[in-house]
């Protein structure tokens, strides 16, 4: 007989990982224990060497679902004399750690009791097990278990509870067990005048969709609205009530086959569409897909995801067709989670709504992942990876609370070496948004026990983040550069402390040199940054505004390129715009007023968007970049031409040959896909090009690919395979490379200024 004590750390907990390795034990004779601590699962295992080592064997395996062990440590014991394998309750006195896991979709187990018409639970649309179900968004404190989540009210059957005190039973300590017998229950309330119905609810919700009807659906985050993903009318009503005018919308579809008729889907984008979290993917839409154009307009990419909840399951499988499914509120408000304020909020826009009385504790939008040139790449991390711990290669040595950035808002909590980013927020403009900011970092702080005394946050003094900051009290703040932020946050996905070579690409972010920044090139170390090379910066006439009326930064670039008397031709590039607003915007830049200078390679894309498209506005932030994104012509190898000025600190791209040339080409007719490979290309070529440049001056330095506009796959592909074979290059994918990935290099910039690492 021997023993061994094994750690193991990833997502262990509340996933059902200690009845599958109490069954494993018994199955391959070993005794011991095992339990839940502060970072994982601990086993001690004692048995013959053989049978250890075929035990251990089996679960570096990991053939649990919904589990996914990072880490498998194992230590020799002194061989104990026990005569079973059994789980102990949790080690207290350890460090306190989270023991929530994320949300899961339905387990395959689970969908077949849901449509056996002999099965207790036939059609019970809150089924759930140890490997599935509502997690996060039901908790409502530590410990997790049924108390402290909104299934507390909820009182377990005979049939229940036996189940959930059989180790040997799926639903072995499931939280949430319910049973139509004793957990929640469906309902259809009408928003138009109608009654409340409680029987038959899938039917009249699935007519009401049938109709081309707009429905709004209570799912595990928060209230989604729903309806028919081929019928153009429907989604227009959508649209129009939802005042959402062009951003393309979620469709959620029934099964994999199903997703495969309306996209091309590759093996890695089947991975993420599959996997336990399911997020929507972005992927490339079939031509025949017969969805209503209305749901994507002016992009061939199509948001898919299949369902994660048993309601979802039964909806689609009733519906038989695509069914649009975006969140549930008005413009950029937080998605709805109260029944309540739903039936409030939601009046005029949807005609009825699938509610239940099973609170959401906690609002948790879609997250949105997507293959990025062969990378699989998590655009927005909400529901189904909240609050699933990363871990860090360096310890921080306080707990750092980091406010995130102004849009696409994610904040992160650094304790240990662990880190947890909070869900998806939005952008921080409006009053509801601020107070789901606020009472998410409260309910963060609340299930992970910690009270951060420092508080990372934008260096904009304007930004709401940062006054939130500043109202936190017997805190240190520490201000970071946004960019910085970015290319630290990448550094930590890849275990990396630099120094690395930076190349955040994006739409803005706070400079100190009073211009916004988003085309840099950042020498970075968690506790330092050197801005090596950027863009000539573009000023933006009437600030923000010049982001929706793209016109504006087209003719800037014109302006700047023609020296303020651009080619009177070059001027009907610009769609539709009135040569008064012209004459006002060339005097705005000339005088200087109210024309703020920008660096963003995004404004770059919706300026030479704007004059190759012919397109003066954008209803959505990178609506612009991704058309042009979207006509580039493969088959143009060649690039406009670009100058790098040396002589300033920090060196300068100058895109304005690149502007005279395109100006040239399409005075001479040139198609838009043609403009717009050879300004990809410039792009590729000129980082390239400052790459080499900045490698012979500072040394051979991996380089990190970094920022939104890095989900642009003709860049990152093109300066990979550029660069990639004389250097290694960093990418994202567990952490956004958008701004909804900057809160974690926050946390870590913050911990290494204050220098009291160790
Ligand atoms: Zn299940
Ligand atoms: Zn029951
Ligand atoms: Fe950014």
């Amino acid at each position: 007989m021997a023993g061994h004590r094994i750690e193991i750390r990833g997502t262990v907990q509340g996933v059902g990982f200690r009845p599958w390795v109490c069954r494993l034990a018994r199955r391959v004779g070993v005794v011991g224990r095992v339990r839940n601590d502060s970072r994982g699962v601990t086993i001690e295992a004692f048995a013959s060497n053989d049978a250890l080592g075929r035990f251990v064997e089996e679960l570096r395996k990991d053939t649990l679902p919904a589990a996914e062990i990072a880490e498998l440590r194992e230590t020799a014991i002194p061989d104990e004399h026990v005569d079973a394998f059994v789980i102990v309750s949790s080690d207290a006195d350890g460090q306190k750690a989270l023991s929530i896991p994320p949300d899961l979709a339905t387990c395959e187990d689970c969908i077949e009791e849901l449509f056996d018409r002999h099965d207790r639970r036939f059609e019970y649309a809150f089924t759930n097990c140890t490997a599935c179900g509502p997690r996060f968004t039901i908790a409502t404190g530590i410990p997790y278990d049924r108390a402290a989540t909104t299934m507390s009210g909820f009182v377990m059957c005979e049939a229940c509870k036996a189940e959930y005190e059989d180790v040997e039973d799926r639903r072995f300590h499931a939280q949430p067990n319910a049973c139509p017998a004793c957990g929640p229950a469906l309902r259809l309330d009408r928003l138009d005048g109608g009654a409340t119905t409680q029987i038959d609810v899938l039917a009249d919700a699935t007519e009401l969709l049938s109709r081309g009807g707009v429905l709004a659906v209570k799912g595990l985050g928060g209230f989604h609205l729903a309806c028919d993903a081929t019928d153009g009318a429907a989604v227009r009503r959508l649209r129009e009530r939802k005042h959402r005018d062009e951003k393309p919308f979620a469709v959620m579809v029934e099964s994999l086959a199903a997703a495969r008729a309306l996209a091309e889907i590759s093996s890695e984008e089947e991975m993420l569409l599959t996997a336990a979290e399911r997020p929507v993917v972005l992927l490339r839409r079939r031509q025949d897909a017969g969805l209503a154009v209305e749901v994507s307009p002016d992009t061939s990419l199509i948001g898919l995801f299949l369902p994660y909840t048993p309601l979802h399951q039964l909806l689609v499988a009733a519906v038989q067709r695509p069914v649009v499914m975006t969140s549930a509120n008005v413009s950029d408000e937080p998605i709805c989670s109260d029944n309540d304020e739903a039936r409030r909020r939601l009046e005029g826009i949807a005609d009825a709504i699938v509610l239940h009385d099973r609170e959401v504790a906690m609002r948790c939008d879609d997250s949105v992942s997507q293959v990025i040139a062969g990378v699989p790449t998590i655009m927005r991390r909400s529901r189904g990876f909240v609050p699933r711990p990363f871990y860090l290669s360096r310890p921080v040595a306080r707990p750092v609370l980091a406010c995130g950035a102004h849009l696409k808002n994610t904040f992160c909590i650094a304790m240990g070496d662990t880190a947890y980013f909070g869900p998806h927020i939005g952008d921080l403009e409006t009053v509801a948004t601020l107070d789901f900011f606020e009472e998410a970092i409260e309910r963060m702080q609340t299930i992970l026990s910690v009270r951060p005394e420092i508080v990372a946050h934008d260096l904009h003094p304007g930004y709401w983040s940062t006054r939130y900051a500043s109202s936190r009290k017997e805190v240190t703040l520490v201000g970071v550069q946004h960019h910085h932020a970015h290319v630290v946050s990448l550094m930590a996905e890849h275990g990396m402390t630099g120094p690395v070579l930076g190349v955040a690409y994006d739409g803005t972010g706070f400079g100190e040199d009073g211009t916004s920044w988003g085309g840099e090139f950042l020498l970075c170390s968690a506790e330092r940054y050197e801005r090596l090379a950027t863009f000539r910066p573009i000023r933006l006439a009437g600030g923000d505004l010049a982001m929706r009326e793209v016109w504006r930064i087209g003719y800037a670039l014109l302006h700047d390129a023609y020296d303020g008397a651009p080619p009177s031709d070059s001027i009907a590039l610009l769609g539709d715009v009135p040569s008064s607003s012209l004459q006002l915007v060339k005097q705005m830049i000339e005088r200087e007023l109210n024309s703020p200078q920008a660096r963003g390679v995004g404004r770059y894309f919706d300026g030479f968007g704007a004059l190759a498209l012919g397109r003066a506005r954008s209803t959505y932030e990178g609506q612009v970049a991704i058309a042009l994104d979207q006509v580039a012509n493969e088959s143009v190898a060649d690039a406009y031409p670009y100058d790098i000025d040396r002589t300033r600190t920090p060196w300068e791209l100058d895109l304005r040959p690149a502007v005279r040339a395109a100006v040239d080409e399409l005075g001479a007719a040139a198609p838009a896909g043609d403009v717009s490979a050879r300004f990809h290309n410039a792009l590729v070529a000129a980082t390239a090009e400052l790459l080499e440049a900045l490698w012979a001056d500072r040394g051979n330095l991996p380089v990190a690919l970094t920022g939104g506009v890095f989900q642009n796959a003709w860049l990152a592909a093109g300066i990979e395979s550029v660069i990639g074979n004389k250097n290694k290059v960093l990418r994202h994918s567990a952490v956004p490379p958008g701004d909804g990935g900057i809160a974690l290099g926050q946390a870590l910039i913050a911990d290494a200024i204050l220098g009291d690492n160790g």
